[in-house]
């Protein structure tokens, strides 16, 4: 299966594209995550990315495209795939349909998640994630046990740099104007399935996983 996750910075992609590639056995591909091991590992790629990422600017189409074609063609991805974050334009969004065309995929869901922006500031602003593992904390509504101490690795919490509200506020408007687009773009396709993702995890994972078992029984 191929589903795409969408909606702005802090509504829950990246938590709920873990259970959902777990529960379908299929890679979860995240930019974000691809483009901060390019900044960690000092590439060209994460040189030029950093700067865009930390103004909460997106990073141009085309080196995110050629990053995501190299990723798909890989084995690990051949039973299909979750993208969390990833298109963000619409000019990607039809890369895509290209690449699906190329690589006879087919895109099965699109999951919009809903979260009011007020909510998205708080989520993002107190966020915490392990340097290590990268599991997710937040400062009040998930504490680690120890403070600035992952509970599963020891690794240091930190704060991800465009997790201030200054960025965080631009990345909510960088969303508004260039992916919000996708909404209409999808709902044409008759792919798309909003969520309201607000309350605990495992309920709105619950109806992500009521939507998936119809699709699978459509299959
Ligand atoms: P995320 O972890 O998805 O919030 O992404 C963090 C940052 O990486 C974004 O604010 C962008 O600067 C960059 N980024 C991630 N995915 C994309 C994309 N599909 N297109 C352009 N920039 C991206």
């Amino acid at each position: 299966m191929v589903v795409v996750l969408l909606g702005s910075p802090g509504v829950g992609k990246g938590t709920q594209g873990i259970l959902i590639s777990e529960y379908l056995h299929v890679s979860l591909i995240s930019t974000g995550d691809l483009l901060r091991n390019e900044v960690r590992e000092q590439t060209d790629l994460g040189k030029t990315a950093k700067a865009f990422m930390d103004k909460g600017e997106l990073v141009s189409d085309g080196l995110i495209i050629e990053m995501i074609k190299k990723k798909i063609k890989r084995e690990d991805c051949a039973g299909g795939f979750i993208l969390d974050g990833f298109p963000r334009t619409l000019s990607q969004a039809e890369s895509l349909e290209n690449m699906f065309s190329q690589d006879n995929l087919q895109l099965d869901a699109v999951f919009l998640f809903d979260v009011s922006e007020e909510e998205i500031v708080k989520r993002l602003t107190g966020r915490r994630v392990c340097e290590k593992c990268g599991t997710v904390y937040h400062v009040s509504y998930n504490p680690p046990l120890r403070e600035g101490i992952c509970d599963k690795c020891g690794g240091s919490l930190i704060r991800r740099d465009d997790d201030n509200e200054e960025t965080v506020r631009r990345r909510i408007e960088v969303y508004q104007n260039s992916t919000a687009p996708l909404i209409n773009f999808y709902k044409k396709q008759d792919k798309l399935h909003t969520i309201d993702g607000t309350g605990k995890v495992e309920r709105i994972f619950k109806k992500v996983e009521d939507i998936l078992e119809g699709l699978n029984g459509h299959n």
